[in-house]
């Protein structure tokens, strides 16, 4: 296991959470890191991710279709969530997700909805991450203290949840890097130069 980079718990050493940041088990992360080489192969940005029950079992795994879909939203954490509860596979609140990148604003939102348990990630997401980068979504840390989730758009029944980083983050990252460097096939010659950052859209 390397060592973790960016650990954004509910609280340090919480004895109330399920799940520890020692309970991280690279076997998923590879799997994670699969599903985003499948990405690269088909031209899509390579983010890989599995959601495991009881950080036991394998429920669903993706990589992002945004391109072939030309839906913007076809992040592999939400076509994950989508392919567990059209199945009613099972309870969302014991499972965890693997992801290789840190899940951006869009998807650390809708993972605090279903109430996912715990989120171990690769690289750190600094354009869009939600998770710590950029905004705080799993804590709503973003929010202003005199404001509750409700009031600011958030149901209610939006669950915080923990998240660490850093797991196997360079070969997330090696992937990126290759997707820009040659850049994204699905976009117009002129917008294919490399960019600055990289990016997870
Ligand atoms: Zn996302």
């Amino acid at each position: 296991m390397e060592e973790k980079c960016h650990d954004i718990s509910l609280s340090t050493n919480n004895k109330n959470e399920k799940l520890q940041n020692a309970d991280y088990k690279d076997e998923f992360m590879i799997e994670a890191l699969n599903q985003a080489r499948l990405a690269l192969i088909h031209n899509e940005v390579p983010v890989g991710c599995v959601i495991v029950h009881n950080n036991e079992t394998i429920i669903a795994k993706a990589h992002n279709q945004t391109n072939v879909t030309k839906n913007g939203t076809k992040h592999c954490e939400i076509i994950s969530i989508h392919e567990i509860i059209q199945h009613k596979k099972c309870n969302l609140h014991e499972c965890v997700l693997y992801v290789t990148v840190e899940p951006c604003i869009m998807c650390a939102a809708a993972l605090s909805l279903i109430g996912i348990q715990k989120v171990f990630y690769g690289c750190q997401n600094n354009k869009f991450g939600g998770n710590g980068s950029v905004f705080t979504i799993n804590l709503f840390n973003h929010l202003k203290p005199e404001y509750n989730s409700f009031q600011v758009g958030l149901p209610q029944n939006a669950t915080p949840y923990s998240s660490v980083g850093g797991f196997r983050s360079e070969e997330a990252i090696a992937m990126l890097k290759k997707f820009y460097d040659t850049g994204n096939q699905t976009l117009p010659p002129s917008k294919r130069a490399r960019r600055n950052k990289l990016s997870t859209d």
